[in-house]
């Protein structure tokens, strides 16, 4: 089964302050799986490190739905990059029906991730897309 996986949880460097999530539970949870790495801020052309980002206004979906946005820490709409990097990701595996990422990010988090400064529940912006295509979304976390 192919899964798309955030890469950070994978060690991959590519988080905003350069550093990885490695989680082995993942690695484990995945045995036997066609994994694809994704990141999609990294997608979208965002440099690492870069300024952390957060939605304002409303959650993933809610950006989808040109209702939020996506800001930096120094105040620059990053919403454009965050749809472009979503949308690479998707292609590189447009088959794939689950998904692995990273909770609590503004790109990857499931259930939550920080929405006008506090973390709410909501979906990141690579989660709702997935969601939308009706891929089964999973987290380090588990469930
Ligand atoms: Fe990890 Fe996703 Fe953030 Fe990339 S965008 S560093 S994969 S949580």
């Amino acid at each position: 089964m192919k899964v798309l996986v955030s890469a950070c949880l994978l060690g991959v460097r590519c988080r905003y302050d350069g550093q990885h999530k490695r989680h082995v539970g993942v690695e484990r949870a995945l045995a036997g799986c066609e994994i694809v790495p994704v990141c999609p801020e990294q997608a979208g052309g965002l440099p690492t490190p870069r300024p952390a980002c957060q939605l304002r206004g409303g959650d993933g979906e809610a950006l989808w739905q040109d209702r939020a946005r996506v800001v930096d820490a120094l105040g620059v709409d990053q919403s454009a990059a965050f749809r472009e990097g979503a949308r690479r990701c998707l292609q590189q595996a447009p088959d794939a029906r689950r998904a692995l990422l990273k909770e609590g990010s503004p790109s990857c988090g499931v259930r939550r991730c920080v929405i006008d400064g506090e973390s709410r529940p909501g979906m990141g912006v690579l989660a709702a897309l997935l969601a939308r295509q009706g891929v089964a979304l999973e987290t380090e976390e588990g469930g």
